[in-house]
């Protein structure tokens, strides 16, 4: 119990962080207190979640089947409807086959921890390889905590390359005498909004045989000609890619996916716990996820309205003295440094009916806090002006800043997500979340 006791006390138990209780949901607007509010930081990118199609959709699931299901895809809970959605995901993925998960997070952590064991589960059962198979993980420094979960539970090796950097990630790819190496990338990044050079991955993979990793979370939906994520944006096709996709952001539900090479979904389905040990999604919400790709596809003025809300944002704020952390896409974190000068901001936000998330560690290192401003489709030109004219009123918070200085590792100083202090980012990587927390506060 004493580990317990010191570690709450470090956390800070008696006086927690509370997340505040809304009334409604973000559409992007919502009430809180029967106040109304509206967000600037919704995963909601199109407003699916509430749109009458998806509704309606829902209904239907629930009338059909209940409101649950309570059974792995592997005993009981195989419903018909579930392996024509991964038809259907994989056609808009231009892959030949997908397998779901029942979140994006369980996505990450079972594909991740799997692949690298997926030959040792085997063996279990009588099979024998016909040479011995090493694996290795080279991970962008900034990707998804649930990436580096996964990775982490796996086993195989892990590298860390600086963020966006080819040249490094080239060096470690050089080095690895892994057999079988695994690029793995944000397709969007989270926190930071800017998009992963998918091409230059793939004729390195190409170059070093290897497979790449790509999660879309913020992309699926938001990102290419019809809403088909990073790899259309690039135009991409390769065999060696591996998309992983999340329900819950644009496609305003909940799950998971990868879209893959079927040698790749059907050694998941075979040998992946986390989706053969668990119940998957309600049959309503894989009606629903069917309905809004139809949605995203049929309605392209949702997406239109989203890109031309995130250009007028990106022209206005070039009026005032912040400084963005990159500019490409939905997300526009705006940085301020300071985890109290972010939350005072977010704070004054707020004051005036905005909501906006401060993020700061553990999410993004110390001293890396920031606004992460995500433009809607359903933000009127109205909102995004009261929103820039309390920035304007609060500008001094951000000093000394510059504008549009994209916020690259090397400009800002900081030297990487969840990397203990003395870890060199070329080592193998040993870091699990809890242990940099830790770290990290020692060193604050
Ligand atoms: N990957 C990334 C990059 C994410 O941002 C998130 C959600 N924050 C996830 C995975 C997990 O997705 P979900 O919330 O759908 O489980």
């Amino acid at each position: 119990m004493n580990e317990f006791v010191e570690l709450a006390d470090w956390f800070g138990w008696r006086a927690p962080h509370e997340p505040e209780v809304v009334d409604s949901l973000p559409t992007p607007t919502f009430t809180v207190k029967d106040r109304p509010r509206i967000s600037f930081s919704t995963n909601n990118y199109l407003g699916i979640a509430t749109s009458p199609r998806t509704k309606a959709a829902a209904t239907r699931g629930i009338k059909a089947y209940g409101v649950g299901n309570s059974d792995s895809r592997l005993l009981g809970g195989n419903l018909a409807l579930y392996g024509e959605l991964e038809r259907k995901i994989a056609r808009s993925n231009g892959k030949s086959h997908a397998i779901l998960f029942a979140t994006g997070y369980l996505t990450n952590l079972g594909a991740l921890s799997t692949l690298p064991r997926a030959t040792q589960i085997a063996r279990v059962f009588g099979f024998t390889a016909s040479r011995e198979y090493s694996y290795a993980y080279f991970s962008d420094e900034y990707n998804h905590i649930s990436i580096r979960e996964g990775m982490r539970l796996s086993g195989a090796r892990r590298y860390s390359y600086h963020h966006v950097d080819l040249d490094h990630l080239e060096t470690l790819l050089r080095r690895s005498t892994a057999t079988s190496k695994i690029i793995v990338t944000d397709g969007v990044f989270s926190q930071d909004g800017d998009i992963a050079p998918i091409p230059d991955l793939l004729r390195l993979a190409e170059r070093w045989d290897a497979l790449v990793y790509v999660d879309d979370a913020h992309g699926t939906g938001v990102l290419g000609a019809s809403g088909g994520g990073v790899v259309e944006h690039f135009k991409a096709a390769s065999e060696r890619l591996i998309y992983m996709g999340t329900l819950s952001k644009a496609y305003g539900s909940i799950g998971g996916y990868i879209a893959a090479h079927g040698l790749i979904t059907e050694v998941l389905r075979m040998a992946c716990p986390a989706y053969g040990f668990t119940a998957t999604l309600p049959p309503d919400q894989a009606m629903v996820i069917s309905t809004a790709i139809d949605v995203v596809r049929d309605e392209p003025e949702r997406r239109q309205r989203l890109w031309d809300n995130q250009r007028y944002f990106v022209k206005r704020m070039a009026e005032l003295n912040y400084k963005l952390v990159a500019t490409e896409t939905p997300i526009v974190p705006i940085w301020l440094g300071d985890e109290a000068k972010a939350e005072q901001l977010a704070l004054a936000v707020r004051e005036e009916g905005i909501h906006v998330d401060a993020i700061r560690f553990p999410a993004v290192p110390i001293k890396s806090a920031r606004l992460r401003i995500q433009l809607n489709a359903g933000h009127r030109r109205a909102d995004i002006d009261h929103l820039v004219d309390v920035l304007r009123r609060h500008q001094h918070l951000a000093e000394p800043a510059r504008r549009f200085v994209a916020a690259s590792r090397d400009r800002l100083g900081y030297s990487g997500q969840w990397r203990p202090a003395n870890a060199p980012v070329c080592a193998e990587n040993s870091d699990s979340a809890m242990l940099v927390m830790k770290t990290a506060k020692n060193r604050s």
